[in-house]
């Protein structure tokens, strides 16, 4: 059996507000709205690996909170987990440094208005049951 490797990625929140990220690469997620995140790397916690992706990715400063329950399979070894995640207080706003081209902070009422990844839906039904006290 192949190895299970994890995508964690980060609903990160500014009060209300969503951070949603428009990936510009793989063509075939081009256009695309996602979580922003990435492959957890060997000797690395799912919680180091989204402060990494998201420095990385996005220029900020952040603290993995809370995991959201669940797990939903990516193309195989792949599969996606998500965390609640902050901006720390010293962080730079965001930007989209790297894979993404554009970035928008969704209000609830927002939530549904991006194009999400297939699989980013399921993480994000998830996030909505769990801040809903669900
Ligand atoms: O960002 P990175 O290329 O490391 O992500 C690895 C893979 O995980 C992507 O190819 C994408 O298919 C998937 N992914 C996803 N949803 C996310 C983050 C990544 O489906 N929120």
């Amino acid at each position: 059996m192949t190895e299970r490797i994890v995508v964690v990625a980060a609903a990160l929140h500014d009060g209300d507000r969503l951070l949603a990220a428009r990936r510009s690469a793989p063509p075939e997620l081009a256009g695309r709205w996602e979580l922003p995140g990435g492959k957890v790397e060997q000797g690395e916690s799912p919680e180091q690996a989204l402060v990494r992706e998201l420095r990385e990715e996005l220029g900020v400063a952040t603290q993995a909170l809370e995991r959201i329950p669940g797990e939903w399979p990516l193309r195989s070894p792949y599969v996606l987990c998500a965390w609640t995640a902050r901006l720390l207080p010293h962080s730079p706003p965001p930007e989209p440094l790297q894979d993404h081209d554009a970035l928008r902070w969704l209000t609830p009422d927002e939530l549904w208005d991006v194009d999400w990844l297939d699989q980013d839906v399921e993480a994000v039904r998830a996030l909505e049951t769990f801040r809903s006290g669900g």
